[in-house]
């Protein structure tokens, strides 16, 4: 892996409503992993919890705030639309099966690209695809009694974003980002980055007369890039300066460093590092079985305790 490039996605951050639903319906109706449970670091009375594969590595990490009683979104232009998971050829009929017995909103099989997909909703409406993906994916999955290996998902594929116009987002992702566009079909075009085989999609579909989407509960709240460690990240802070837009300070997440950017098309973009990882505060075996605090809110542990949503797991 080249370690000076961007590494295709990190994570992926979404709004959710009961905290609880969330919680059940990512570890026991997908089978993910929660690596993670803390809080918003900017509003330490809401969950910030975070699903991935058995070690959390950066391209298997879903993360959601959840809001009680947020009103619904509604996905749209300038937003991340779609978010695709990587799954094990032959698996997608066990997942339809497993959709409709969980009374989970999904389509049918279809073909897109080259690859065999299915869709499906989250119970708040966030859309997400898992796809049989023609790229290499030797990732280890997390798997529980009920979703074995043959059709665990092992972490992200790709994310769609929605757009007006694609050019100015495309001309990021190229110019800056290092992905190549290469393939199209219909008003979806494939932007590819070659630095590794997964995680490494970013799909641009363009609705020049969409409706904006707009934030709320079943939407996606910014999409996170990976970089090595904090000397690339501040290299491309640079050259997105250079392109004229705004970019944050250097921001510490306790789990990486982060950047973040509005990119011309209106989606959120972050910069997350691999460093320090999910086990910086609790031993990989124990990955997300504590509520974890940042630094700044360890004295208030009790108040912020008795202010979050129980959780049952
Ligand atoms: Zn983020």
């Amino acid at each position: 892996m080249e370690n000076n490039n961007i590494q295709g996605i990190h994570h992926i951050t979404a709004i959710a409503g009961n905290a609880q639903r969330n919680y059940d319906f990512y570890t026991r109706v997908l089978g993910l992993r929660m690596v993670k449970r803390t809080v918003n670091f900017d509003d330490p009375g809401t969950y910030h919890f975070y699903y991935g594969n058995e070690n959390g590595v950066p391209g298997t990490i879903l993360t959601f705030f959840p809001w009680e009683g947020i009103v619904n979104g509604r996905a749209g232009t300038g937003m991340a639309t779609e978010i695709g998971y990587s799954v094990p050829a032959g698996s997608l009929e066990f997942w339809a099966g497993r959709f409709k017995e969980h009374k989970v909103k999904h389509g049918t099989v279809e073909e897109r690209l080259g690859e065999r997909y299915l869709s499906f909703e989250d119970p708040d409406g966030l859309k997400f695809d898992l796809i049989v993906s023609k790229y290499a994916d030797d990732r280890m999955a997390w798997t529980t009694p009920e979703v074995a290996a043959g059709a665990a998902t092992k972490g992200f594929h790709s994310v769609t974003l929605t757009l007006h116009s694609i050019k100015p987002t495309a001309t990021i992702l190229t110019d800056i980002f290092g992905y190549e566009l290469k393939e199209q079909e219909g008003n979806r075009f494939r932007f590819v980055t070659n630095v590794l085989p997964t995680a490494s999609v970013v799909d641009l579909v363009e609705e020049p007369k969409g409706v904006r989407g707009l934030s709320g509960a079943g939407t996606n709240h910014h999409v996170a890039f990976r970089v090595h460690d904090e000397a690339v990240q501040m290299e491309f802070r640079e050259k997105i300066l250079k392109k004229g837009l705004h970019i944050t300070p250097k921001i510490n997440r306790d789990y990486f460093y982060s950047l973040y950017f509005r990119e011309p098309g209106g989606v959120l973009f972050e910069l997350a590092t691999d460093n320090p990882g999910f086990t910086v505060d609790e031993p990989l075996a124990e990955l997300g079985t504590g509520l974890k605090l940042p630094l700044q809110y360890q004295g208030m542990r009790a108040e912020i305790e008795k202010a979050l949503p129980p959780l049952h797991f």
